[in-house]
């Protein structure tokens, strides 16, 4: 960066991550443009950044998807940098190879990286490669012969996932032979229209696990380090809904082997940028899942035990300056957990609630922190995802921050939108909840319950 200039990044991505970047951004004395669809014009980052430019209709796929859009905006606003935020085009390696075709920097890995790690089959074989342990499971399947032979090896249940899936969807659960030809090719089909990318494979099922994710950073300086872990487990329709770092009551050793193998593996794929490393841990056995090329919408948890401001430092890592801590400087601080508050029923099976938002009176405090793209007067328009804000809070233990949970999410009223915050308030009263360490089925089967 020349001096005098301050960098410009352009933000592509709306909603609290984009609140979320601008303010990093700012923060260390760079400039944010925004952009907005037709239904985002007023949003709150609109107003937060130094510059905003409307790049289409309100549809996503005329707008935050639109890569020819999201590219001409960064031109058109003199921006050297590109944040994709999470979701959107943020694990696209087309949208990656386009910013970087254009001359900008793409705040994330290569475009070579995001795809050998979007393709979760053959993210599995790297991760194998790097010694990771991975779960059981088949390459990608040819044909049903193929599944059949898989899934009596691998023993039932399997699951049948697609490569490109994400967000909790393209998983399917197969009890017994008898089921799995459907299952594949119906799964086979819905891969196809929901990513474009028919692709699937078998993973063995397993059973009474925790999701444990590890949060890494790497930049171009050579370093690689992990800031621990946080727990995903408390999840709906693999969904996640509470979230929790560090994971409670954590064998310290599985703690070690998957915070070592997180670094393994990014050292080897050459990484560069924030990243998660996804695990399901039984026992005291891990299994890799998956790694998310991006920042995650879990991070704040991480920040607030850590102290380290995450988005910051990917914003320096794509500047090339070397990120500014080392493992020996990166401690846990206390509990923290994040409540996702959705513009949801859950009364009505979380049927989406857009709408205005009239009222929004946010919980402070001690320890309490949110990260919303809104405010009161706004609105939560009907084509994007639901996500409200995110309660974040912060403890010396667990009791302190369930109890400071408990009292954001009674202090937090929001009317015009009818939101998921009664059902935290009941996860947090839960026995199990406040015990911790429930599994990735726990929220279901106690749905279950009479
Ligand atoms: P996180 O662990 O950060 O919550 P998620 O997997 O829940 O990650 O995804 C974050 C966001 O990205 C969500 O809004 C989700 O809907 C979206 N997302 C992730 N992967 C995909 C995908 N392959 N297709 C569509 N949306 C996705
Ligand atoms: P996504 O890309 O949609 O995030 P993941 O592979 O990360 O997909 O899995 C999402 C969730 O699905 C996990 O957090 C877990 O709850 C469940 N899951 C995934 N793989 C398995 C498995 N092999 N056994 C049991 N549950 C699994
Ligand atoms: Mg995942």
């Amino acid at each position: 960066m020349s001096a005098g200039e301050s960098p410009r990044v352009l933000v592509a991505n709306r909603g609290e991550i984009a609140v979320r970047v601008i303010r990093a951004a700012h923060a260390l004395g760079w400039e944010a443009v925004a952009v907005h669809s037709d239904a985002d014009a007023e949003q709150l980052w609109v107003r937060l950044a130094d510059e905003a430019v409307h790049i289409g209709p309100s549809p996503a796929t005329k707008s935050y998807l639109d890569v020819d859009a999201v590219v001409q905006a960064a031109l058109d606003s003199g921006c050297g940098y590109v944040h994709p935020g999470y979701g959107f085009l943020s694990e696209r390696p087309e949208f990656a190879r386009r910013v970087t075709d254009a001359g900008l920097v793409f705040v994330g890995p290569s475009a070579e990286v995001i795809s050998s790690m979007g393709d979760k089959a053959l993210a599995r074989e790297t991760a194998e490669r790097a010694g990771v342990p991975v779960v059981p499971g088949s390459g990608v399947l040819d044909d049903v012969a193929q599944a059949r032979e898989a899934a009596e090896e691998l023993g039932f249940p399997v699951l049948v996932k697609a490569a490109a899936g994400g967000g909790g969807r393209g998983i399917r659960i197969v009890h017994s032979a008898d089921e799995l030809d459907d299952a594949v090719s119906t799964a086979r089909a819905e891969a196809s229209s929901a990513f474009g990318d028919g692709s699937v494979y078998l993973e063995k099922a397993i059973i009474d696990a925790r999701h444990i994710e590890v949060q890494v950073l790497a930049d171009d300086h050579g370093s690689v380090v992990h800031l621990f872990e946080r727990d995903c487990s408390v999840q709906r329709r693999r969904q996640k809904l509470l979230e929790e770092a560090p994971a409670p009551g954590l064998d310290e050793g599985v703690r070690e082997e998957m915070t070592a193998a997180a670094v393994r593996l990014t050292a080897e794929v050459g990484y560069r940028g924030a990243g998660t490393v996804e695990f399901l841990v039984t026992g005291d056995r891990c299994y890799f899942i998956e790694m998310n090329t991006r920042i995650q919408v879990e991070h704040p948890i991480t920040e607030m035990i850590t102290g380290v401001d995450l988005v910051a430092e990917q914003l320096r890592i794509a500047a090339g300056e070397p990120m500014s801590l080392a493992q020996e400087d990166i401690d846990v601080l206390g509990v923290a957990l994040e409540m996702r508050i959705n513009a949801e029923d859950p009364e009505q099976d979380f049927f989406p609630s857009p709408g205005d938002i009239s009222r929004f009176d946010l919980p402070n405090g001690p320890g309490v922190r949110i990260d919303s793209g809104f405010v009161a007067g706004g609105r939560i328009p009907p084509f994007y995802d639901s996500l409200l804000a995110k309660v974040i809070v912060h403890g010396r233990d667990r009791p302190q921050a369930l109890a400071r949970a408990r009292q954001a999410l009674d202090e937090l009223v929001v009317e015009g939108v009818v939101t998921t915050s009664s059902l935290h308030r009941s996860l947090i009263d839960d026995p199990d909840v406040q015990r911790g360490g429930v599994t990735t089925t726990w929220y279901e089967e106690r749905a279950d319950r009479p």
